[in-house]
């Protein structure tokens, strides 16, 4: 049992000096933060896969999967809009397995689980009005959790946390449930502060380069913190605080991005003006 522990010890001190990678590109909002990779993408997409599963067949079962075609078809056009711009931060994420859900419930929630499963709740569209920009903000900001592996950092910083515990249970001879490392926490637990702002700056970048305009991606921050005093809602808006912090660095960012929305924005006319012309012209 003594040698797991160090086996285990061992992988984590290697993991922490190596230090650390970073999951996605820069991009050019210039995102440069290395991060904590111990567990694996594949154990974490694949929970995430088997609960979204999970979720969506409940849902079904209930009435309460895609039930209005028109808003879903709206949901996953602005889904597939930016999934397209991911390989900017990231030249795998165009192979992932994505899904995209509309879920029927009053609470104001939308998610990007490990690996690209997409779930928007129809409170979060209703209740709060959401415009094509401001929907492209949100999931743009759910996709870059995603993106950044967000889960598996918060995953990777508890099992050392857990190795820690369970070396010193291992002395006591106490046992400290190591096993459960990579299963318990992972999407349970809030994400930090700094993962909630990268999010946020880098679904500028996806909504600008996808043609949605990030001037108005504020606007979805507003409307969340005038929506706070309900209570359906609480939970997604405990872990997204709509502060002056979010709203202002938001605004900082966003004229690194707003000429891609230019440009996308310029294409996206050229090409519904001459698409055969537009074509040869941006494929030389
Ligand atoms: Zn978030």
């Amino acid at each position: 049992m003594k040698k797991i522990f160090q086996y285990i010890a061992a992988i984590a001190i290697a993991g922490v000096l190596q230090g650390c990678a970073s999951t996605t590109e820069s991009g050019a909002i210039g995102l440069q933060r290395s991060q904590l990779l111990l567990v694996s993408s594949e154990s974490l997409n694949a929970q995430a896969a088997e609960g979204f599963q999970k979720l969506t067949a409940d849902a079904q079962s209930k009435k309460k999967l895609n039930t209005n075609a028109k808003q879903t078809q709206r949901v996953r056009k602005i889904g597939q809009d930016l999934i397209a711009q991911t390989a900017v931060f990231r030249a795998d994420a165009k192979d992932w397995a994505w899904e995209i859900n509309v879920f029927d419930s009053d609470e104001i929630n939308a998610f990007c689980a490990p690996g690209g499963k997409i779930g928007v709740y129809t409170g979060i569209i209703n209740r709060l009005k959401l415009t094509d920009d401001e929907l492209a903000a949100v999931m743009g900001h759910e996709i870059a959790h995603a993106l950044r592996e967000h889960s598996r950092e918060k995953a990777s910083q508890q099992a050392v946390s857990n190795l820690l515990t369970s070396t010193v249970s291992a002395a006591t001879g106490v046992n400290g449930g190591l096993l459960d490392m990579g299963t318990q926490m992972m999407v349970h637990l809030p994400n930090s502060r700094g993962m909630e702002l990268e999010s946020d700056v880098m679904g500028l970048e996806l909504m600008a380069r996808a043609g949605y305009n990030p001037s108005n991606a504020p606007r979805l921050w507003e409307k969340m913190a005038a929506a706070s005093g309900g209570k359906q809602g609480l939970a997604f808006m405990s872990t997204h605080p709509a502060d002056e912090v979010r709203i202002a660095a938001m605004h900082e960012n966003i004229p690194k991005v707003q000429h891609l929305y230019e440009a996308a924005k310029a294409q996206k006319a050229a090409s519904v003006r001459k698409p055969a012309v537009q074509k040869k012209k941006t494929k030389p």
